[in-house]
């Protein structure tokens, strides 16, 4: 099959993964500059910043079995067992040289074409001869037997208006919780105990993370997770305003430091608020097959998302 993966987050590389070695035809889609999605690094100067998702947790034996090989080669290593007061005895598992780094890896060998906007879904013309065609930004399209669809649900949707496939209610009503992200360059180390982690350290805070003691970054980098109820409330805040907020609501962990640069990121779809009860969700009545996937299907997180995508790969495989 000529197979098309809309996205290049964890839920489609690991689809397109499944879907090459088995011998299909795969291209991957993103929008973005490169590989990842929320698994997202950023370099400011020499400091290296995790600005999604922060760390992992492993709680199935599939997914176990296909972090160990990453263990293996030390790509992933344990940053600690919990943080602060929560501390649990659960490894939370980081990647050497930032998140970004293992969707990098997962890319090697596919088919991936970043900085490519699918902008719409249509059913296949008889001329093309194929199930669906997908139509690209730059005016072109793709003809492909199967698709696997992993962006947030929203953005799905919209991609799919022209496809004639009806959605199910509860995944149309789908939201997701917002994260105002606070990337802080500075002159000396934060004010972030061991492990170099605190989750909701305030009453603003989800999450604070010094990435030089986690071990990703050479130089001091402090990044801010506003949660989801400031995020939302503070998401057209002009970024300056936003940014001294948070740095005020961050003071205490950035301590004596110096800011030397501050950027800001949002993230509009971080997490869902509901998970569909399945760990896919594939179209019925349609010439070829079409899967969604993504972490809104099996947990909203990095687990989840590596379990939908190989439920998406297995749907389509039979
Ligand atoms: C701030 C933040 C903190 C987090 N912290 C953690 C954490 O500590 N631990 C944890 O386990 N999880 C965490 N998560 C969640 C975790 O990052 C996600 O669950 C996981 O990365 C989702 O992967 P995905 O493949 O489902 O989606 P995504 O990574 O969002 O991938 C979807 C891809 O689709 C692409 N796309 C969208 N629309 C189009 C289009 N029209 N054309 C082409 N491409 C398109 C996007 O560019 C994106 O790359 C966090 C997330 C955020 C945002």
């Amino acid at each position: 099959m000529r197979v098309v993966v809309v996205g290049a987050g964890l839920a489609g590389l690991t689809a397109a993964r499944q879907l090459a070695d088995a011998g299909h035809q795969v291209t991957v889609f993103d929008k973005g500059r490169s590989p990842g999605g929320r698994l997202a690094t950023r370099r400011i100067g020499t400091g290296r910043f995790d600005h999604g998702a922060q760390f992992f947790t492993v709680r199935s034996d599939r997914f176990a079995a296909l972090v160990a090989p990453h263990i293996e080669t030390g790509l992933v290593f344990e940053w600690c067992r919990g943080f602060s007061a929560e501390a649990d005895g659960y490894p939370r598992y980081a990647v050497r040289g930032g998140m970004n780094a293992w969707a990098k890896v997962l890319a090697r060998g596919l088919d991936v074409r970043c900085s490519s906007l699918v902008f719409a879904i249509r059913r296949g013309s008889a001329a093309s001869g194929a199930a669906w065609d997908v139509a690209l930004d730059d005016g072109s399209s793709v003809a492909a037997d199967a698709l696997v669809v992993t962006c947030p649900l929203p953005q799905s949707y919209s991609l799919l208006v022209s496809a004639e496939v009806t959605l199910p209610e509860e995944l149309l009503r789908t939201e997701y919780d917002r994260t105002v992200a606070l990337l802080l360059s500075l002159d000396r180390s934060p004010a972030v105990a061991e492990p170099g982690g605190l989750n909701n350290p305030t009453d603003r805070l989800s999450f604070v993370a010094d990435n030089q003691r986690k071990g990703i970054s050479d130089a001091p980098a402090l990044t801010v997770h506003a949660n989801a109820a400031w995020s939302e409330e503070h998401w057209d805040d002009a970024p300056a305003v936003a940014i001294e907020a948070l740095l005020t609501a961050a003071g205490e962990y950035i301590g004596d430091a110096l800011v030397l640069e501050a950027q800001l990121k949002k993230w509009r779809f971080a997490t869902p608020r509901t998970l569909w009860p399945e760990p896919c969700w594939t179209a019925a009545n349609t010439t070829g097959p079409l899967v969604l996937a993504g972490d809104a299907f099996a947990g909203p997180r990095i687990e989840g998302a590596v379990l939908s995508g190989l439920a998406a790969a297995a749907a389509l495989l039979g």
